[in-house]
């Protein structure tokens, strides 16, 4: 039998010439019943930001043990209802001119701040004759969304006279820690104190509440004292400590194939004026992402990337499309496919790295990976191992 070699037309083959983003859902899985074992309390994954970027996990984490879905926008609970997922979804941050209708009529739960969202979701649950189930959201100490403690007591009452009127079901009270990523900070004591009281005042006011939930994914991790009946996880689920200490396993790989290889000399101006410049002969290896997939442009001069098992520099600027690898003497083929960011058990730059090298949080950078969805394809397992 004679092999026929493909023709080398300079360029790789068309499925490796993109960005990909791998998301592996063991990862998911684990990191689920990791914080369902940890927190023995039950677990609502936050899939808000197209799940920090990771895409449709919902599904992968309700099979895992969670038992509620968080999200920010109605929106976005809408889209999951329309995909299938029957689980409690619990939607928080609405303008007070929000769809109420569709979220009452989904069953979406929805978390309420002030006076004039409450009244505009009994109004909107009133006209299509259902019962609108709503989380009083107290601001413990944010100072960001939550209802500030001044109005607590009139949110309280008139959530009861609207349960009364049958407008209204006052599900939970919720709140969301300022400083839970400093577990030790006493302003954590000072928030989860506002919260009690928070909750007394409404049982005071005949509210019976079923879920008290505090927690995100640092809280329910390292300050028990504030996981409640339930733990809004987020960052946790992606691998993510906000506090930098637990084991978590991180979800997402993000590839990209070498797509040009040039010989140079030393003394060679490299990318955007000319940041750097070879010492001596060396090989650039371009690969096609840039910041418009949403590799952070603070990067410059720090980055590395893994091709082969071998950690390489980004040299010069990165661009909005690409971004130059400075390999030296490697011999590297088109096509061969650079880890850009991943786990780190192949070597390659996690996460947190990069999060190091551009002066940001992991949050940001998986959130803003997913940008540039037609470059991006995501898989259910982990295949990056080519
Ligand atoms: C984003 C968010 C969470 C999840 O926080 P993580 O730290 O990512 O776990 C929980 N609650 C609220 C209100 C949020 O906005």
């Amino acid at each position: 039998m004679i092999a026929v070699a493909p023709p080398r037309t300079g360029m790789p083959p068309a499925e490796h010439r993109l960005a990909e983003i791998f998301v592996d859902r063991r990862a998911i899985a684990h990191n689920v019943r990791y914080f369902s074992w940890v927190t023995q309390t039950p677990v609502m994954a936050v899939v808000k930001a197209d799940a920090f970027g990771h895409g449709d996990i919902a599904e992968i984490a309700l099979a895992n043990g969670a038992t509620w879905i968080g999200v920010a926008t109605i929106p976005e609970a809408l889209r999951l209802r329309e995909q299938g997922i029957a689980a409690p979804i619990l939607s928080w941050l609405n303008p007070v001119d929000a769809d109420w209708a569709a979220a009452t009529a989904q069953q979406v739960d929805v978390a309420v701040t002030s006076l004039e969202q409450l009244y505009a979701i009994a109004a909107a649950a009133g006209e299509a004759g259902g019962t609108a189930r709503v989380h009083l959201h107290l601001d413990v100490g944010m100072s960001r969304d939550g209802a500030p403690t001044e109005i607590w007591s009139a949110l309280c009452e008139s959530a009861r006279a609207l349960e009364e009127a049958g407008r209204v079901r006052v599900v939970g009270v919720m709140g969301h820690l300022s400083s839970a990523d400093d577990p030790e900070s006493a302003q954590n004591d000072i928030e989860r104190l506002r919260f009690v009281n928070g909750v007394r005042a409404a049982h005071r006011r005949g509210l019976t509440p079923s879920e008290l939930h505090l927690a995100a994914s640092a809280g329910a991790l390292h300050r028990p004292d504030s996981r409640f009946t339930l733990s809004r996880i987020g960052a946790g689920l992606y691998g993510i400590d906000p506090a930098g200490r637990a084991e978590l396993t991180p979800a997402l790989t993000l590839t990209a194939p070498v797509a040009q290889l040039r010989r140079v000399g030393g003394g060679v101006g490299v990318g955007y004026g000319h940041d750097y410049t070879t010492v001596e002969a060396t090989t650039l290896a371009v690969l096609p992402l840039g910041y418009g997939d949403g590799l952070p442009r603070a990067a410059q001069g720090r980055a590395e990337v893994s091709i082969r098992g071998h950690r390489f520099p980004i040299v010069g600027r990165i661009s909005m499309d690409q971004v130059v690898v400075d390999v030296g003497n490697a011999q590297l083929e088109l096509g061969d496919v650079a880890l850009v960011m991943g786990p780190g058990g192949r070597g390659e730059p996690t996460v947190r790295e990069w999060a190091a090298w551009s002066g940001t949080i992991e949050h940001e950078l998986v959130t803003r990976l997913g940008v540039r969805s037609s470059r991006v394809l995501r898989t259910s397992d982990a295949r990056w191992a080519r």
